[in-house]
């Protein structure tokens, strides 16, 4: 028979306390820890596994007796020191008497344990403590900030407005841009902490939501017209005139987004969109996208954007600034609106960041009868994009799953400058409405065919026949 020591030399070394012994009780081996723990020095072996669990184990002529389990599950025992005292044990016992003739015990020290835990827990709490502390003084700290900051701002903008040499205009307006980008760091810090340390509150209003997008659209078309950029809006028709929500962090996410894109692109357009994806009761789904065709980002890079602090690389934050805040606070607001953010990206060629959120209704709209369908974004084209090769895709694939699954009605308003560009447009119709029901199919179909025919009034007669089918 293989003797058993042979095979537990590696774990002389563990924490955990190993016993061995024999049929009549008699230990044969232990680890160090055992040695250690049960103050034996060296001199464990010989001794009765009775020594040292008095309690559970007795002395018997034929070896000895117990009702411990042996079938390896875990037991509280109290195991005694050589000097009688005696502590609580997490124990397992295997009875391996039949290959190696050796029942084996493994015992944790319950007290040590709980002692670690309860010493992991006040390392926790102190970090806590210690987290709390900075987050408070570094709200403190920019707070106070804000006071100065606008002190200077006043008084620029007082002088700005008397009579003055142009050198001195420009110093001043350099000076007003500075505390207005001092201003944006320091309202992203509190926001940030505020976020951090759950006080964060959204302030739900009835607000209408085109004027929303125009202010976010004055807010950013300056600086990118500077660039010689593009910029593009589309809003869904399907989107009320009014919805409830907290404008101010919409305009914040938004105007976020539509920064970042100015900031990396350099050439090129930048467009954003608006669509209602879906109702439920008084609520609606509103999804945004922000797509520009700036420097891109590396695949293995998108995990890192939307956490706290982090810039792609540091190359990056040398050329043009930031505190890498920004987007970990769009996620956050967009979670609390109960949506989700995402982006979609390629090196060198561009980034569609997309976000939902879900908004009110007004009391107006929430009684017109909600419809069934998850709407399909508005397909035509604004009038000042070029772009018809470009098929936009909506979200995720479970949203696109989604959208596919519940399809039941399609409503189309497009308007093209030539046929070629319808024609491309209905093959893009016609690809989306795979999975439509047939009667969509259908008159998808012979619009497709009227336009490839050029056939002007049989077009108009087509579509009326499908707004006569979507009425009906
Ligand atoms: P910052 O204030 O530094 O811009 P953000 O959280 O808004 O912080 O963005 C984090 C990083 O994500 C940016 O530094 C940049 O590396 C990357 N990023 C964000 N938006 C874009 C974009 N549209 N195109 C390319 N990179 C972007």
């Amino acid at each position: 028979m293989e003797s058993i020591e042979n095979c537990i030399f590696p774990i002389e070394d563990t924490l955990e306390m190993i016993l061995m012994f024999d049929g009549n009780g008699k230990i044969s081996y232990a680890n160090a820890a055992a040695m250690k723990e049960l103050e034996y020095e060296g001199d464990l072996c010989g001794h009765h596994i009775h020594d040292v669990f008095p309690n559970s184990f007795s002395l018997d002529q034929d070896g000895f007796k117990t009702d411990v389990s042996f079938g390896g599950e875990l037991i509280n025992l109290v195991a005694y020191r050589k000097n009688q005292t005696c502590f609580p044990v997490e124990a397992k016992m295997l009875d391996n008497s039949n290959s190696f003739g050796q029942y084996i015990c493994l015992a944790n020290d319950i007290l040590e344990k709980e002692f670690l835990c309860k010493e992991i827990e006040q390392v926790k709490q102190e970090a806590q403590q210690a987290m709390k502390v900075k987050s408070e003084f570094v709200a403190n700290v920019t707070h106070e900030l804000r006071t100065p900051v606008n002190g200077i701002l006043g008084n620029v903008r007082d002088l700005l407005g008397s009579k003055l040499d142009s050198k001195v205009e420009r110093y001043l307006r350099l000076i007003e841009r500075c505390c207005g980008d001092m201003n944006k760091i320091i309202n992203n810090i509190l926001d940030f902490s505020k976020l951090e340390a759950g006080k964060f509150t959204l302030e739900p209003r009835k607000f209408q939501f085109r004027n929303m997008l125009d202010y976010v659209k004055s807010n950013h078309i300056n600086k990118i017209t500077e660039k010689g950029l593009g910029f593009f809006m589309t809003v869904s028709p399907q989107i009320p005139e009014y919805v409830i929500g907290d404008e101010l962090r919409i305009v914040q996410v938004l105007g976020n987004l539509i920064s970042n894109a100015t900031k990396f692109t350099s050439v090129g357009k930048i467009s954003v969109e608006a669509v209602r994806t879906a109702r439920v009761n008084d609520k609606i789904e509103l999804f945004f996208m922000v797509k520009d065709t700036g420097i891109g980002i590396d695949g293995a890079d998108k995990d890192k954007l939307f956490q706290s602090f982090s810039q792609v690389d540091a190359s990056i934050s040398r050329k043009y600034g930031g505190t890498g805040l920004g987007l970990n606070i769009c996620k956050q607001l967009v979670e609390l609106m109960g949506g989700r953010i995402e982006v979609e990206s390629e090196k060198n060629k561009g980034s569609t960041f997309s976000f939902s959120i879900w908004v009110g209704l007004s009391e107006e709209e929430a009684q017109l009868p909600a419809q069934e369908f998850v709407e399909m974004p508005m397909m035509g084209t604004s009038s000042e994009e070029e772009d018809v090769e470009d098929i936009r895709q909506y979200g995720t694939p479970e949203n696109k799953k989604s959208l596919k699954n519940n399809l039941s009605k399609l409503i189309l308003c497009v308007e093209m400058e030539n046929w070629e560009k319808a024609e491309m447009f209905m093959e893009t119709v016609r690809t989306l409405t795979v999975g439509a029901p047939r009667e969509v199919g259908r008159v998808v179909l012979r619009l497709k065919m009227a336009i490839q025919k050029e056939n002007y009034d049989k077009v108009i007669n087509e579509f009326t026949e499908l707004n006569q089918f979507l009425e009906a």
